[in-house]
């Protein structure tokens, strides 16, 4: 019998997240306390493209190091998880509109580091689709389609990050202290998800502190609606599982029910 999953919304961070022994911890604790998916679809701030696409399905496909100016042992990850052909074609029969495919691009950092982290044994099936669209609403509407798949055991992850204006940044040091505009972005984020007001997340350029230097560009934040779409019980407010900053960049990161 299968498990129903939640839906995540994560802060996949940068290479040296793998080094921090507090984010791996939070992480690993994170994926301990949820029932065992039976495959991964990660939908990751790294890979846009419309219509609509689905990464490689076949295990072997090399990763992407889609990060610069890291140690050379981070180029050298591996993380060789199963593909998933069975998910790939239930998104397709899903979505009701057509969903392209990328057999050849394997999983981008977003995908794998918090992987890595959350399931080291690479032994769940592992599919990435791409980000089609940075509107809320479509969005919004891509996660409710995809909702369906939690009942079959399948964790649906958004992953970007919930303050990532990296170009105003001044001190990258792990535990600098987070800029006032990361600071109240996340607290008006945590504010805002805590009573469910999905509608005022979704007008966030025009409604939260912070912007546009939280995110001078979104495809770090525009994951997070499609987590909130995969969403089953509005009435249930999301679970923070993990909180506090990184480079001041804020590593909230939640499960909806
Ligand atoms: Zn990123």
């Amino acid at each position: 019998m299968t498990t129903k999953m939640p839906a995540l919304y994560i802060g996949h961070g940068a290479p040296p997240l793998l080094d921090d022994s507090l984010w791996s911890s939070e992480l690993a604790g994170w994926s301990a306390n949820l029932p065992k998916p039976t495959a991964i679809l990660v939908i990751s701030a790294h890979w846009e493209s419309a219509p609509l696409t689905i990464g490689a399905t076949e295990i072997g496909v090399p990763l992407i190091y889609d990060f610069g100016g890291f140690a050379p042992r981070y180029y050298q990850i591996q993380y060789p998880a199963p593909g998933a052909p069975e998910l790939g074609a239930r998104i397709k029969a899903l979505m009701g509109e057509p969903v392209t495919e990328q057999p050849k691009r394997g999983l981008d950092h977003g995908a794998y580091i918090p992987l890595m982290k959350m399931y080291p044994g690479a032994d769940i099936p592992v599919l990435q689709m791409s980000i089609p669209t940075h509107d809320p609403e479509k969005l919004f509407e891509i996660g409710k389609k995809l909702a369906p798949l939690r009942d079959e055991g399948v964790l649906i992850i958004g992953s970007g990050f919930l303050t990532h204006g990296l170009p105003f940044l001044k001190d990258w040091s792990i535990n600098a202290t987070p800029p006032g505009w990361s600071l109240e972005f996340d607290l008006w984020a945590k504010e805002v998800l805590e009573r469910g007001a999905v509608d005022e997340l979704m007008d966030y350029k025009r409604l939260a502190p912070g912007m546009p230097y939280a995110h001078p560009t979104v495809e770090h934040f525009a994951p997070i609606f499609i987590t909130l779409g995969a969403s089953t019980n509005a009435e249930v407010a999301p679970e923070t599982a993990i909180e506090g900053y990184w480079m001041g960049l804020a590593k909230r990161s939640f499960q909806v029910a």
